[in-house]
C-alpha cells in the first residue's frame, strides 16, 4: 500500500518506516473505516461543540463537513429535544461511559432541510491530548419503524379477520344448535304426553346427553361472539335500578335445582340493595360465577353467596365462596385472562371465557371484580358495584 497524501487531521508526527509508519497506517485505515462506516459518525468535545462528522452523517443530515464543525451538536437535534439534551449531555461529561442513549425514548434527528427522522444513538468516549471527545453513532431507524409499523398493522388486519371469523362461526352455529335443543326437548315432551312409545332408560339418557352437550355449545358460542362484540365495542349495556339482592336469589334457586352435591346459601345485610345494572348481563356475570364455583368443587360441598354493603364506599359487595380446588398462587395473575384456565382444571371441561366477560362486565358498569383462593381448599370470587341513589326498586 502506498503512503496517501496527508490529510487535515492525521497524525503527520509519525516517521515514515518501522513502528511509526505502521502506526500511521493504523490510524489512516482507522479514518477510513469510519468515514465509511454504514452509519453517522459524530464527534463532539466536553463543550458539545462538533469536531468530527464522518461522510455517512454528511449525506444523511444534508451538512457539509464545514457547515457544522465547531458547532454545537444540538443542531443536529429537534428543537424540542434540546433543553433535556443540554442537561444529559453535563451529566455524561461527569461520568461518561459507553451506552445507548435515551434508553426507552423515541429519538429523532434533524436534518438540514428541517425534516426529522428517528434514530438509534449508541454513546462513547475516549479522551485525547485535547481533552474529552463523546462519539455518538447515529443510526437511521425509519425503515425499521416502518417494517414494525407494517407488521402492527399485519397482525391488527389478522386480530380483525380472527375475530370477524369466530363471530360468523359462532354465529351460524346458532341455528343448528337451536334446532338440536329444541328437538332433544320436543323428544321428551311428547313422549311424556304420551305421543308415540315410551323410551328406554338408555334412550332417556342419550336425550338428556343431547341436551346437555347443545347446551353447552350453545353457552359457547354466546360466549364467542359476546368476546367479539366486547373486542369490536359493540356491546351494548341497558342499565336500569336493580335489586341486586333479588337477582342474586333468583339464579341462586334456580342453580340449585341443577345440583344435589352443593347447597348453596345467600345471606344479605340489607334488602333491596339497589344498583344500577344491565340485569340480563348480571345474571350472566352471577351464573357464571355460581357454575364456576359447582364445576371447580368437584366432590360437592357448600357454596355461600354473600351480600353487603360497604357505606363509607358507596357500594355493594357481592361474594361467592367454594371449598373447591382452588387456583394455583402462580396462575392467579392470569386468570381473568381471555382463554385462561389453571392447570389444576384441565380434566373439567371450560373455555377460559367466563371469567373474562365477568370482569369486562363489571368493570363496564363501575365496578370491580377479584378473589382469593387457595389451591384445593376454596376460592372466594367477590365484586363490587356502585350502590344506587335511589331507596326503591323498580316495579
Ligand atoms: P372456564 O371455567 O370455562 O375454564 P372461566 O373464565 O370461568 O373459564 O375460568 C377461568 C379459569 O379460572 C378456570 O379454567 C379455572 O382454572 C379457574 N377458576 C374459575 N373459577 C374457579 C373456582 N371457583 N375455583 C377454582 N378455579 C376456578
Amino acid at each position: 500500500m502506498t503512503a496517501s497524501k496527508p490529510h487535515p487531521g492525521d497524525d503527520i508526527s509519525a516517521t515514515p518506516g518501522g513502528e511509526g509508519e505502521h502506526q500511521a497506517l493504523a490510524a489512516e485505515m482507522m479514518r477510513l473505516f469510519i468515514e465509511v462506516a454504514p452509519d453517522s459518525v459524530v464527534v463532539s468535545d466536553d463543550r458539545g461543540r462538533i469536531t468530527f462528522i464522518n461522510q455517512h452523517a454528511e449525506r444523511v443530515f444534508g451538512y457539509a463537513r464545514a457547515e457544522v464543525l465547531g458547532r454545537n451538536i444540538d443542531m443536529l437535534l429537534p428543537e424540542r429535544f434540546r433543553g433535556a439534551h443540554a442537561e444529559h449531555r453535563a451529566g455524561y461529561y461527569t461520568a461518561p461511559r459507553t451506552r445507548p442513549m435515551g434508553m426507552g425514548l423515541e429519538l429523532y434527528a434533524l436534518r438540514k432541510d428541517g425534516t426529522e427522522f428517528p434514530v438509534e444513538i449508541s454513546l462513547s468516549h475516549a479522551r485525547t491530548s485535547e481533552g474529552l471527545r463523546v462519539v455518538a453513532i447515529i443510526r437511521d431507524i425509519t425503515e425499521r419503524k416502518r417494517l414494525e409499523e407494517t407488521l402492527r398493522e399485519t397482525q391488527r388486519e389478522a386480530d380483525r379477520l380472527k375475530d370477524e371469523f369466530i363471530a360468523i362461526a359462532a354465529h351460524e352455529l346458532r341455528n343448528p344448535l337451536a334446532a338440536l335443543r329444541g328437538f332433544a326437548d320436543m323428544l321428551r315432551v311428547q313422549t311424556a304426553r304420551g305421543h308415540g312409545p315410551q323410551l328406554a332408560e338408555w334412550q332417556q339418557e342419550a336425550i338428556d346427553a343431547i341436551d346437555q352437550a347443545s347446551a353447552r355449545l350453545a353457552e359457547l358460542t354466546d360466549d364467542l361472539l359476546d368476546v367479539t362484540r366486547l373486542q369490536a365495542g359493540k356491546l351494548e349495556l341497558h342499565p336500569a335500578l336493580r335489586d341486586l339482592a333479588a337477582l342474586a336469589r333468583r339464579v341462586v334457586t334456580r342453580q340449585q335445582t341443577t345440583t344435589q352435591r352443593h347447597a348453596i346459601t345467600l345471606t344479605a345485610d340489607r334488602e333491596p340493595l339497589m344498583v344500577n345494572i344491565d340485569e340480563m348481563r348480571f345474571e350472566q356475570v352471577l351464573n357464571n360465577l355460581l357454575h364456576n364455583a359447582m364445576k371447580y368443587s368437584p366432590d360437592g360441598g357448600p357454596i355461600t353467596v354473600t351480600l353487603s354493603t360497604d357505606d363509607a364506599a358507596h357500594e355493594v359487595r357481592l361474594c361467592v365462596a367454594d371449598r373447591g380446588i382452588g387456583i394455583p398462587a402462580a396462575e392467579q395473575a392470569r386468570i381473568f385472562g381471555r382463554f385462561a384456565r389453571a392447570e389444576n382444571a384441565r380434566g373439567i371441561g371450560g373455555t377460559g371465557l367466563g371469567l373474562y366477560l365477568c370482569r369486562e362486565l363489571v368493570e363496564r358498569h363501575g365496578g370491580r371484580i377479584w378473589f382469593t383462593s387457595q389451591e384445593g381448599a376454596g376460592s372466594t370470587f367477590c365484586l363490587a358495584l356502585p350502590l344506587a341513589q335511589e331507596a326503591e326498586p323498580e316495579a
